[in-house]
C-alpha cells in the first residue's frame, strides 16, 4: 500500500509499505479521511512529540474514518464494508486503569501516529475492533475523522457539567475549543463567552454561538465577566494561568489542551 512516511522535521514522502495484516481482535481499515492534529503538525514541524523522537519513519494521523476491509481472528464485527471512525486511544484490558473501567487512562495504551506505533495517513490501518464505531447514515468521512477531537469537548463538558445558569468561558477556538462550544450550544448551554487572538477563528465561534467572542482575557475583564466553568483549550501555559484568573470564587477551571 502507499503511505506517507515521515522521516523527520519536514521530511515526509510518500512510500510503497507493507499493508498491515489485522492480528487476533483487530480489523483492517481502508482509511477514506484523516484530520491533521496539532501533534501531528508539531511532530512535523519539531521532529519529536513532547520530546520523544522516533527512531524510524513513522505514519503520522489518528483522527480517522474508513471502511472495514478485512477481520483478524476471533472478529464478528463490525461488519465487511462497514463504514466507521475510528476511536484512536486503544488500550490494554488488564492493567489497574481498565480494570476499574478508565480504559482511556490504560497505563499501556496505545496511540496510532505516536511513536511507535503507524498512524493512518496510509491506504490501510490495521484497529481493535472495539475501537471502530460505525458512522450513522449520512455522516461523512470527514465528519467522521473529526469524531475524536469532537469527542475530546464533549467529556470536558461532562466533567465540568455546567449548569445553564452558569457562566461558560472557552479559551481558544482551534478545533477542541470550537468541539466544547458546538457540544456546550448543542446540550442547550445559552452563556458561552470565547476568547481566540486570531480574528478568523473567533469569527468563526461567534458563528457557532459564542457571545462575546473576543480576542483577550483582558476583553472580558473589561465587562467584568467571569466564569462558573473555565475551558482552556489554547493548549499553552500561560492560558491555564489566565483561566484560573478568569474564574469567580468556586468556579470549575477544565484544562483541555496539553500544554
Ligand atoms: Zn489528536
Ligand atoms: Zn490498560
Amino acid at each position: 500500500m502507499r503511505a506517507a512516511r515521515l522521516y523527520g522535521r519536514h521530511d515526509v514522502r510518500i512510500e510503497e509499505v507493507p499493508t498491515p495484516v489485522p492480528g487476533p481482535g483487530e480489523v483492517l481499515v481502508r482509511v477514506r479521511a484523516v484530520a491533521i492534529c496539532p501533534s501531528d503538525w508539531r511532530l512535523y514541524e519539531d521532529g519529536h512529540a513532547g520530546g520523544v523522537v522516533p527512531d524510524h519513519p513513522i505514519i503520522q494521523g489518528h483522527e480517522f474514518s474508513g471502511d472495514v476491509v478485512a477481520h483478524g481472528p476471533g472478529v464478528d464485527g463490525p461488519p465487511i464494508g462497514a463504514r466507521v471512525a475510528v476511536e484512536p486511544s486503544w488500550h490494554c484490558g488488564h492493567c489497574d486503569s481498565c480494570q476499574r473501567g478508565l480504559t482511556h487512562l490504560c497505563r499501556n495504551q496505545v496511540f496510532p501516529s505516536f511513536p511507535q506505533r503507524d498512524g493512518a495517513l496510509a491506504e490501510y490501518i490495521a484497529c481493535p475492533a472495539y475501537a471502530c464505531c460505525v458512522l450513522p447514515e449520512g455522516i461523512p468521512y470527514v465528519h467522521g475523522a473529526l469524531a475524536e477531537p469532537l469527542t475530546v469537548g464533549l467529556h470536558a463538558l461532562r466533567l465540568a457539567a455546567p449548569r445553564p445558569d452558569e457562566q461558560v468561558i472557552i479559551l481558544g477556538a482551534g478545533m477542541v475549543g470550537l468541539s466544547v462550544l458546538m457540544c456546550a450550544r448543542a446540550m442547550g448551554l445559552p452563556k458561552i463567552a470565547l476568547v481566540e487572538p486570531v480574528q478568523g477563528r473567533r469569527q468563526r465561534a461567534a458563528a457557532l454561538g459564542a457571545d462575546p467572542a473576543v480576542p483577550t482575557a483582558e476583553d472580558l475583564r473589561a465587562e467584568a465577566l467571569e466564569g462558573d466553568v473555565i475551558f482552556e483549550c489554547a493548549g499553552e501555559g500561560a492560558a491555564v494561568e489566565q483561566a484560573l484568573s478568569l474564574a469567580r470564587p468556586s468556579g470549575r477551571v477544565v484544562v483541555v489542551g496539553i500544554p
